[in-house]
């Protein structure tokens, strides 16, 4: 039996090793720990990849979103308005920034924001947008830029699952006014430990972000705003700059996996989320939609294959996260796809061995 993880890092940073080694062996002799110049070479490295001309490196996306949102002026009062279909740190990083996240159902071909849904929701008190590339799936940016631009707000994305995603043949991240990646071990570009970055084009919005992660120090011990301990290690730094030139292939790898998994399950009976037009996703995750899907997981891991459930409860639906103005029943999309949604292995080192057999299984269940 070919056992299939649903993650498999250490195949991913056994070629890397000795590389991860010599960058950890630099930032030790250098002395210097927090933030420095490793930060700052990956922090244009990694902004110059994706469009932009500033990166602001911290210490997780979290973080990350909160500081875009911040230093957008999102404050208490307003309302921001995304999905319920996302990890529940895209609506904790709103409400850490004071404001209320406003739901927006998807669109059932995507998973991700349904524009026409996100222009029934936009009130007196919306201030911004927030879009989140489910899965890697870009969201349909041009309309919620327009969407934006005609009422005046501030659309930023959550790209914490789509590093180099596209949309339009641009990478995701360039189309909002700022957006923010995670680092976390299993995202597409993982550090040793939590990281994050904001991309942004904007030099007043990097000024103020680069403030607010230190404090909002302007100079040591001038604190003249309010921030926050926020800053990324250089260790995180110098590990990601090892792993950054690889992202190009391993994105490559994951499109070419999702491709053949396309093929692979055209004639079995599920629901398959398929790239919309113009839009080139990371493959984050793979996901298919199945009847039945805890008894389906369960059967798979007897069979040796280890699945993902992203995510079994939408958030609002999570109990720290209720708003009595989205009770059961009013993402009706939202709620759907969590029901039946199910990832597959999906990561650049997975074998076409192991794909079959993750095929193969998903066939004997589904017959
Ligand atoms: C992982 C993730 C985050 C949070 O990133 P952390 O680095 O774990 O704080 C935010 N939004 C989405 C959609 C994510 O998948």
């Amino acid at each position: 039996m070919i056992r299939v993880p649903f993650l498999d890092m250490a195949a991913q940073i056994a070629p890397l090793r000795a590389a991860m080694l010599e960058a950890t062996g630099r930032v030790l002799d250098s002395g210097c720990f927090c933030l420095g110049p490793e930060v700052e070479a990956f922090e244009q490295e990694f902004a110059a990849l994706h469009d932009c001309r500033y990166g602001v490196g911290v210490n997780s996306g979290t973080s990350a979103l909160h500081l875009a949102l911040q230093a957008c002026d999102v404050q208490a009062g307003d309302e921001v308005i995304t999905t319920a279909l996302t990890f529940v740190a895209t609506s904790a990083a709103i409400r850490y920034a004071g404001a209320r996240p406003v739901y927006a159902d998807v669109d059932p071909d995507s998973a991700t924001l349904d524009w026409r849904a996100v222009e029934r929701r936009i009130g007196p008190r919306t201030k911004a947008i927030l879009a989140v590339h489910l899965y890697g799936q870009p969201c349909a940016l041009e309309p919620l830029a327009a969407l934006a631009e005609k009422h005046g707000l501030t659309l930023l994305e959550d790209a914490a699952q789509a590093h180099l995603s596209r949309y339009r043949g641009r990478p995701v991240g360039s189309f909002g006014r700022a957006a923010a990646f995670s680092f976390y071990p299993g995202k597409n570009l993982g550090a040793c430990g939590e990281g994050g970055i904001v991309v942004t084009s904007d030099s007043q919005l990097a000024e103020r972000m680069r403030r607010l992660r230190d404090w909002g120090q302007t100079r040591k011990y001038q604190h003249d705003e309010f921030g926050y301990n926020y800053r990324m290690d250089a260790l995180q730094g110098a590990l990601l700059r090892v792993k950054l030139p690889h992202l190009p292939t391993w994105t490559a790898a994951r499109r070419r996996l999702a491709r053949r998994y396309d093929e692979l399950l055209a004639t079995l009976p599920l629901q398959v989320w398929r790239e919309s037009e113009g839009c080139e996703s990371a493959f984050h995750l793979y996901t298919v939609g199945v009847p039945d899907r805890d008894e389906v997981r369960a059967q798979m891991r007897r069979r040796g294959i280890d699945c993902g459930v992203h995510y079994p409860v939408p958030v609002h639906l999570q109990p720290a996260y209720r708003d009595p103005d989205f009770p059961a029943g009013s993402l009706p999309v939202t709620e759907a796809i969590c029901a039946n949604t199910l990832s597959l292995p999906l990561y650049p080192e997975l074998s076409e061995a192991q794909q079959e057999a993750v095929v193969a299984a998903l066939r004997e269940l589904l017959r």
